[in-house]
């Protein structure tokens, strides 16, 4: 039986890191905004502000919790991890002061995995700690859903690979010191079983970065994200992660967790949403009542707390299934967990920003931004319709088709087999009356 239950040592880290949280990271969402700032490491205020709070965290124990101990994480079950992450998701620089930002967070899961003894004091070591950036590319600009449209490749030259080709959207480019990029080294088989990954120096010549694009109302060339072109890069073969061809299983142990983080994060979110709904019901006033009053807002209140707590079920629910039978036999979990993510966030944060007026929709309020995360949250890490796609095939293996012309729920069949099995009793019951 599913067991969300939180013993006291665990709820006392709890409690400590919502108060954390709320008192030295939040100031810091206010005081230092925007995406770039989570990510340069080698600024001022990463090293004065930020590597302060991330020792608090390590002498607390509490550093890169979704990690095994060997590679100085916690090695937190997702349950645990849901809880934690619910909190670390109210705030912008929280995984970061945690050790659980992503993308390092899945990069460092895949090294951890896959990588050789030299890849890992290369290149996990430093991330681990916090010191360097990383960057995951995989989209190309002629699609991401689809990699069968992926067209970036590498070429064995000796003991190198030469890379040419381009890839989109790869976040946090600007600031990383390595890529791990998934290309084409064998086009002959299907790209499932051609496409290899490797570990790549971000200060490789050849590396062109045609423009960073932004999300939402981010100013022009001013985005996180890099539309990127390998003109001829070389990368030595030692940087190969995993074998050839193996891209896409090390793809896979990578997504899985992070999807379910993004969401639990999103539980975090979702009930800041619903925070900021109720105290502006309570608190505005109009035709002579508080809007608490008006039914219409009882309703957006109901639904919203509904919706969260069927949410945060299934986050629990699936951190749960990860837990007991791992993570490739809790696909249909996450997979619903990621369809359902967006809908969730992007509903409450709607109604919370109709409660608010202009206020909800100015740049005020956290919302706008919110409203913008939640849509994103519908693409990267691939669109809901193929998460979708994923949870009915699993939920399709286990059933099988009618057996006969009709459905197996067919009234009149399942009644005529009934009353021969009770032809005796109902013969006797008639005569009866
Ligand atoms: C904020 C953000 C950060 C990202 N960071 C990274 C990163 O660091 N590295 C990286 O490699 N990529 C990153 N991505 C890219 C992301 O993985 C892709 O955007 C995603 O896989 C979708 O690919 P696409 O944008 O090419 O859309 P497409 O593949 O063109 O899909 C567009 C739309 O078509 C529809 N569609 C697609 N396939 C199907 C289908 N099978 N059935 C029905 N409808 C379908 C859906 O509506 C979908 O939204 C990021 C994206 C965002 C938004």
């Amino acid at each position: 039986m599913a067991d969300f239950s939180i013993d006291p040592n665990f709820q006392e880290q709890l409690d400590w890191i919502r108060e954390f949280v709320k008192a030295e990271i939040e100031p810091l969402d206010l005081a230092f905004a925007g995406e770039d700032m989570v990510y340069n490491k080698a600024s001022a205020f990463y090293e004065e502000a930020i590597r302060p709070l991330q020792q608090i965290v390590k002498d607390r124990g509490l550093w890169s919790c979704h990690l095994t101990p060997e590679y100085g994480g916690q090695g937190y079950g997702q349950v645990q991890l849901a809880y934690m992450n619910e909190i670390l998701g109210r705030s912008q620089f929280g995984p970061t002061v945690f050790g659980s930002q992503a993308p390092d967070s899945g990069n460092a899961e895949i090294i951890a995995h896959y990588g050789t003894p030299e890849q890992k004091a290369k290149y996990l070591e430093p991330l681990l700690d916090g010191r360097i950036s990383s960057c995951y590319s995989m989209t190309e600009p002629q699609g991401g859903a689809d990699p069968g449209v992926f067209k970036c490749s590498a070429v064995r030259d000796g003991d190198e690979w030469v890379i040419d080709g381009e890839k989109w959207f790869a976040s946090s480019l600007r600031y990383a010191t390595f890529l791990i990029v998934m290309v084409i080294t064998d086009p002959d088989v299907v790209v499932h079983k051609g496409a290899s990954m490797f570990l790549l120096p971000a200060d490789s010549p050849g590396i062109e970065v045609v423009r960073n694009v932004g999300v939402g109302q981010e100013a022009e060339g001013h985005g996180g994200h890099a539309y990127v072109r390998y003109n001829s890069v070389r990368v030595p073969a030692e940087n190969l992660l995993g074998g050839e061809g193996q891209a896409f299983a090390i793809a896979q142990t990578r997504l899985g967790g992070g999807r379910l983080h993004h969401a639990m994060r999103t539980v975090g979110a979702v009930s800041r949403c619903l925070d900021m709904l109720c105290e502006r019901a309570l608190s505005r006033t109009t035709q002579g009542e508080l809007l608490a009053r008006k039914q219409a807002t009882q309703e957006k209140i109901a639904d919203s707390f509904i919706e969260l707590l069927q949410f945060k079920l299934q986050v629990l629910h699936a951190a749960w299934v990860v837990d007991q039978k791992g993570g490739h036999a809790a696909r249909k979990e996450i997979a619903a967990v990621k369809a359902a993510t967006p809908k969730v966030y992007r509903e409450a944060v709607l109604r919370t920003m109709q409660l608010h007026g202009a206020l909800g929709v100015s740049n005020e309020m956290p919302l706008a931004n919110m409203l913008m995360a939640s849509v994103t949250m519908g693409i990267a890490d691939g669109p809901t319709e193929v998460h979708k796609f994923t949870v009915a095939r699993e939920v399709l293996k286990e059933y099988a088709p009618a057996e006969g012309d009709w459905p197996s729920e067919h009234l009149p069949e399942r009644r005529a087999a009934a009353r021969a099995e009770f032809a005796d009793l109902l013969e006797r019951s008639v005569s009866d009356h």
